[in-house]
């Protein structure tokens, strides 16, 4: 055979160098003072006493392969929402499950739909599995049901949607989530991305287990890495009819949430009063930094999360990017937003009361303001 056409080393598809890795929150600010990590969405709270209890004990084990169908944790999901297990796949954080979809679903040639801010992970997933990624414009920071039906093509295979979304805060009401499912294609599988539903008070939102119970082409991502502050073990899980269950089975990983996670996830589901705590502790500190942040002449986007996007002045002197380095040097480690095409913003998240009130305190320095706080 002749080797004058091959390349001289193994070459990665071109898809996969389109992507720009990945680049998580930081957790370092430099220098060595006290680091307050406001920048990965994690539970200020930390996990159920009861999760790192069940964790601790399955540690003593270590030599056993993991329930490969996780049994127990897919029973105590079912149990907590209502739903049959058979229709539960567990995953390696809802990363996992993202990237199974999109490769079980989308190939070379197929067109992989999310809004313009959405998760960064869609993008990454898609590209992955040789498809290609289109983006629907937003209108004012929120998805646009009508761009992203305007958006559909013959090619499209997925929609993913974050809701609430990651990183601007905002959701779409149920009856908005209810419209894009009934204008898409039967063929095209939507997505339904809640790794915030737990956070979200609002009479107009649902995470969509109605959905998935009611149509052939609707899935919900769930996680145990934000209000379970679990997110060091990687677990998130799906519901999904049947038929979708059954193909993600094929290709995920065997034995992909290992024993201590599994064994954590179902104490830590079954500690209510824990998600509880969490649930007001967010409330509380989401609409204190909001106000806080806004007094500060700021601009704050109307989050649901446990998390907010903050808007900062062009001016020189004021903007994200200078923000950024002043907190950080004050051991304030926010999101940068670059990666996302914001760069006029940061996201914070809602963190724990000392840290919520030092970031306020260090961007009213910042900007030049007294502040009380
Ligand atoms: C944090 C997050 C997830 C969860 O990821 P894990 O892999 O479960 O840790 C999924 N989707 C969005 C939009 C997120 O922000």
């Amino acid at each position: 055979m002749s080797s004058a056409a091959l390349p001289s080393r193994p070459t990665p598809r071109p898809s996969v160098m389109a992507i720009e890795a990945y680049v998580p929150g930081k957790a370092h600010a430099g220098g060595g003072g006290r680091v307050y990590k406001l920048s990965a969405n994690e539970n200020p709270l930390g996990a159920s006493p009861k999760a790192l209890e069940a964790f601790r004990a399955a540690g003593g084990h270590l030599e056993l392969y993991p329930d490969g169908s996780a049994v127990a944790l897919r029973a105590a999901i079912g149990a907590t929402y209502g739903l049959d297990p058979s229709r539960i796949v567990c995953g390696t954080g809802s990363d996992e499950l993202i990237a199974v979809l999109a490769h079980v679903y989308a190939g070379p040639g197929d067109e992989v739909l999310y809004s313009q801010h959405g998760f960064l992970l869609y993008r990454v997933a898609a590209l992955a599995a040789g498809a290609t990624p289109i983006v629907a414009p937003e209108k004012g920071y929120v998805t646009d049901v009508d761009a992203i039906l305007a958006a559909v093509t013959e090619r499209t295979r997925i929609v993913f949607l974050a809701n609430p979304n990651n990183p601007t805060g905002t959701y779409i009401p149920f009856d908005e989530v209810k419209r894009l499912q009934r204008g898409l294609p039967g063929n095209v599988l939507l997505v339904l991305d809640a790794a915030y539903a737990e956070y979200v008070r609002r009479n107009d939102y649902e995470s969509g287990i109605e959905l998935v119970a009611t149509c052939p082409n609707v899935v919900m991502l769930r996680t145990f890495s934000k209000i379970y502050g679990l997110a060091a073990l990687r677990v998130g899980w799906m519901y999904a009819p049947a038929e979708v269950v059954e193909a993600v089975n094929r290709i995920r990983g065997v034995f992909n949430v290992n024993a201590p996670a599994l064994a954590a996830a179902a104490a830590a589901i079954a500690d209510t009063a824990h998600v509880e705590a969490s649930v007001a502790h967010n409330a509380k500190w989401l609409q204190w930094l909001d106000d806080e942040l806004t007094a500060l002449g700021l601009t704050v986007l109307p989050s649901v999360g446990n998390f907010l996007l903050v808007l900062f002045p062009q001016t020189p002197g004021h903007t994200a990017a200078e923000a950024d380095a002043f907190l950080s040097a004050r051991g304030l480690i926010l999101r940068r937003m670059d990666g996302y095409g914001i760069p006029q913003a940061l996201r914070l998240t809602v963190g724990t009361e000392e840290a919520n009130r030092l970031v306020v305190a260090a961007l009213a320095e910042f900007l030049g303001k007294s502040h009380g706080a």
